[in-house]
């Protein structure tokens, strides 16, 4: 006897074999029993999803000619009298099937419209199953639309297609449409168990799941999976044979890994790596599964339990569920950053499989730290982090590669207290801009302290007097009428003259400038300086920021401010 596929043998034939499309289903045998049936239908999904079957079973259903129908279409085709097997086989002379694929000129169009009008040899109806419509040219469409709009009695057309956005508004809007979705994992699984019970074949449902789960909505592909692994399992489906006859690793076995690296146990993750390794699976499958699994996680996180369900079956929905509330969304999306990052580390890598493990052991000691954001938080509880966690290793494995940057930490800004005016761009700018608007006249002001001669100073725009007073002049004291001072060597000979001459130009006050020889005297940079290193001392000296380093060596503060 000649093997037929399972997917041709499994072919649904009425639409209540139809799996996973119960919208279709309903509506289609609303408008079969209200007799009130489009001229042209256009079925639309993804491959694998029934569109070919339920195109023939609709075929099946106008032509069928079971004496109980009564002569008139039926929804449900009996699938014995000679136009419903002709069909099924693909040889009804009144049911015309086309691969727009193969056939997409005009001429193939126009040969379909020249026939038209003939009455049906045999059948009800004319039926025109137009496969992968989307790949018609233009002109085809055009040729096909007079038709589509005054369509004769005896005429319908089923269009299939993959991709509906390619086809003209004008085509889609003369048919009813019926979009097929992607078919639930758990239903898929369902039906490969029912099957491999019909076929005696002895199978276990985590191999079913897993095959449910790779097939991406589509029970043809399910089934020709479910073939390979009967002649590849010698007449059994154990997922050992099947993840080795796909080269893809067992989402159990990528879980259990990610569950050693969040767990932090690094020897189970080096033995799991070796198993995996060892059931001949190569460094990048297993980075590939678990990155799977981590995308799985994250769909946990996200979706609601029951949603997801639905989407992946068997055993592993609880396990994923299990160690998907372990485990943040935040440090989970990091792993897929980190497993990603290994990823490009190992193609480049002279041997892929230390890469892999070096990779997996650095990403286990990673989910043995807080986040930034959990550590202040933490911290500022009062909870001292990380005394458990062995960060040892970390500086061998080179954890972050790069230094994390904790930046505002507090609101605020350090670096206002810049070395001079120089470097500050900012400011300089700003005198600049001012200056534009500054008027001619001014009237005498008065002077209270230094820092009001270093505004009007300012206020003159002369920058580099001002540069000059604050990398080489020592303020020793201040009165009106008297300042005393000293200065660096690097000072200029006439720079208090420059002062004395900018004061008197501002001030009615005649004033007296005294050098006193002060060599513990400051400039107001080094002063600056000082109060810096001071306020540098305070935040070193901080918990939270001493925590940070400990943990994140080569942390470096970008903003901070003192309240
Ligand atoms: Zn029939």
């Amino acid at each position: 006897m000649v093997y037929t596929v399972l997917a041709r043998k499994y072919r649904p034939q009425k639409l209540s074999d139809l799996v996973g499309q119960e919208t279709l289903v309903k509506v289609l045998t609303n408008s079969f029993k209200l007799n009130r049936i489009a001229h042209a239908f256009i079925l639309t999904g993804s491959r694998g999803v029934g569109k070919t079957s339920t195109a023939r079973i609709i075929a099946k259903g106008l032509n069928c000619e079971d004496p109980a129908k009564k002569n008139t279409p039926t929804i449900d085709p009996c699938g014995i009298c000679s136009s419903c097997t002709s069909i099924a086989e693909s040889r009804h002379i009144d049911v015309l099937e086309m691969d727009a694929a193969s056939r997409t000129g005009v001429s193939d169009v126009r040969e379909i419209i020249e026939n038209i009008d003939y009455k049906t040899v045999t059948a009800r109806f004319k039926v025109y199953i137009i496969d992968e419509v989307h790949m018609l040219s233009n002109s085809a469409f055009n040729a096909l639309l007079k038709t589509l709009e005054e369509p004769p009695e005896h005429v319908k057309f089923i269009f299939a297609t993959t991709e509906v956005t390619k086809i003209p508004t004008t085509v889609i809007s003369r048919c009813q449409r019926f979009d097929l979705t992607r078919i639930e994992a758990s239903k898929i699984s369902g039906q490969l168990e029912s099957i491999c019970n019909k076929e005696e074949i002895s199978f276990s449902r985590n191999a079913l799941s897993f095959i449910s789960n790779i097939a991406e909505g589509s029970l043809r592909d399910a089934l020709s999976i479910l073939d390979q692994a009967i002649v590849h399992g010698e007449g059994s489906i154990e997922l050992e044979s099947i993840t080795s006859m796909l080269g893809l690793v067992d989402q159990n076995g990528s879980l259990k890994l990610f569950k050693h690296i969040i767990d932090q146990e690094q020897e189970k993750i080096l033995e799991e790596l070796d198993l995996q390794y060892k059931n001949g699976f190569d460094s990048i499958a297993i980075l590939n599964g678990l990155m799977e699994t981590i995308s799985k996680l994250m769909i946990f996180k996200i979706r609601k339990e029951d949603s997801v369900e639905k989407s992946f079956s068997g055993e592993l929905v609880q396990s994923l569920s299990k160690v998907s509330k372990r485990i943040s969304t935040d440090i989970l999306s990091r792993c897929w950053q980190m497993v990603l990052k290994n990823h490009g580390e190992l193609k480049s890598a002279p041997d892929m499989f230390s890469a892999l493990q070096m990779g997996m052991l650095r990403l286990s000691f990673f989910c043995g730290l807080p986040g930034p954001l959990d550590l202040i938080k933490q911290i500022s509880e009062g909870k001292m982090i990380g005394e458990k966690v062995d960060i040892e290793p970390r500086h061998n494995l080179d954890l972050m590669q790069k230094p994390t940057e904790i930046s505002e930490v507090m609101p605020g800004n350090i670096g206002n207290s810049s070395e001079s005016l120089a470097t500050d761009p900012e400011r300089s700018a700003k005198l600049t801009e001012d200056f534009q608007f500054r008027g001619k006249e001014k009237k005498k002001i008065e002077i209270n302290d230094f820092d009001d001669i270093l505004s009007l100073i300012e206020e003159e725009r002369n920058l580099p007097l001002l540069v000059e007073i604050e990398n080489n002049f020592k303020l020793i004291s201040f009165t009106a009428g008297e300042i005393e001072f000293d200065l660096t060597q690097d000072a200029r000979s006439d720079l208090v003259l420059d002062i004395s001459k900018l004061i008197a130009k501002n001030s009615d006050l005649q004033w007296k400038f005294v050098r006193v020889p002060d060599n513990s005297a400051l400039t107001i940079v080094a002063k600056r300086k000082e109060t810096r290193n001071k306020q540098q001392r305070k935040i070193d000296s901080n918990l939270v920021v001493k925590e940070i380093k400990r943990i994140f060596p080569g942390a470096r503060i970008g903003k901070s401010t003192f309240h």
